[in-house]
């Protein structure tokens, strides 16, 4: 469907849930979330609905997220529900990649197309100081069995924190370098959830990574990310920049949250209550927040995200 500014969305992200076994401090409290009970969180059925909706109204790409989506019961089905639905052409996933290893083949078999791996260092310390509780050896087993399952081409995602993984710039890219991974991506970090309380030296431009690795050249840009790669290298190097280059007339997505919450802009506060639609409510309901997708964000290095929800509760 194409939105009243002409953008066509083709992407859902589905957030499965707002649990982690992680704590990344730039996405939740060292506490984690408040428990909610099981019946405030879509079944997966309700999950596959909203999906088959989103479907008839042109979405081809779903990618499943959290929270971290491994931690939730079942996300297997739900990806060999997704995978069966008329129209979709792509099921993939965002993970920290650290309860991966034992489930990359069954997540294939079940029809899990790629995975986005998130690993912000290549430092044991440092992963383990910047997630609280991950262990960067189970995340690279992750990565390692995602290879093997076949769930390529893998991007590795990495958030730019000042004053903490600058020297992980040039360790992480060379993943793409030597092939381990098709594509490292380095997002700037927002100031949503956790982060929106962080000081202004913590937001470095993406422009750093360019001054690390002066070879990098542009070679196109892909959605939101701008891509650069160098001779001899496998794989490449992409720049997510919400921060300093805003790439809303790109945005070809919408989110809907595991508590069955649409939202047309990450950034925004407005979202609208899915569950407990008829399947031809949904399409409808989905269809008017389409339309009204906000033309932008108005997030900056002054002014915080509007979400009234953290990362973790949204997917990214
Ligand atoms: N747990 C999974 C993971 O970490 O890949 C999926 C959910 S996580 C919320 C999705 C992505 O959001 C991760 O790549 C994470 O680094 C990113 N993220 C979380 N908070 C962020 C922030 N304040 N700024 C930029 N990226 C953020
Ligand atoms: Fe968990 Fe992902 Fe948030 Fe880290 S970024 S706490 S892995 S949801």
């Amino acid at each position: 469907m194409i939105d009243e500014t002409g953008r066509s969305i083709t992407y859902l992200r589905l957030s499965v849930t707002d649990r982690c076994n992680c704590r990344c401090r730039y996405c939740m409290p060292a506490a984690g979330v408040k428990k909610v009970c099981h019946s405030e969180v879509m079944s997966l059925e309700e999950m596959a609905a909203v999906v088959e909706a989103c479907a008839r109204l042109g979405v081809t790409k779903v990618r499943i997220t959290g929270g971290e989506p491994l931690a939730r019961l079942g996300v297997e089905r739900l990806v060999s529900l997704i995978h069966d639905i008329q129209g979709i052409q792509e099921v993939a996933m965002t993970t920290n990649a650290t309860l991966l290893a034992p489930k990359a083949q069954a997540l294939a078999e079940a029809g899990l197309d790629r995975v986005n791996v998130s690993l912000d260092s290549l430092d044991p310390q440092r992963y383990h100081a910047i997630t609280r509780t991950g262990s960067l050896e189970d995340a690279l087993d992750g990565l390692a069995a995602a290879r093997e399952a076949g769930l390529g081409p893998i991007k590795v995602n990495a958030v730019l924190m000042g004053g903490v993984n600058e020297a992980d710039i040039v360790p992480l890219a060379h993943l793409a370098k030597e092939g381990a991974a098709s594509s490292v991506r380095f997002i700037e970090l927002m100031p949503i959830g956790e982060a929106a309380r962080w000081p202004q030296a913590s937001f470095v431009p993406a422009e750093r990574v360019l001054q690390e690795l002066p070879e990098l050249a542009f070679v196109g840009a892909d959605g939101v990310s701008e891509t650069f790669s160098a001779p001899g290298w496998a794989g490449t190097v992409g720049l997510i920049r919400p921060m300093s280059h805003k790439f809303c007339s790109a945005c070809n997505r919408i989110r809907v949250t595991s508590d069955g919450m649409l939202k047309a802009c990450l950034h925004s506060a407005r979202e609208v209550p899915l569950r407990g639609l008829e399947p031809h409510q949904l399409v409808d309901a989905i269809a008017a927040e389409i339309a009204r997708k906000p033309e932008r964000h108005t997030m900056d290095a002054q002014h915080a995200s509007q979400s009234t929800r953290s990362m973790n509760a949204i997917g990214g």
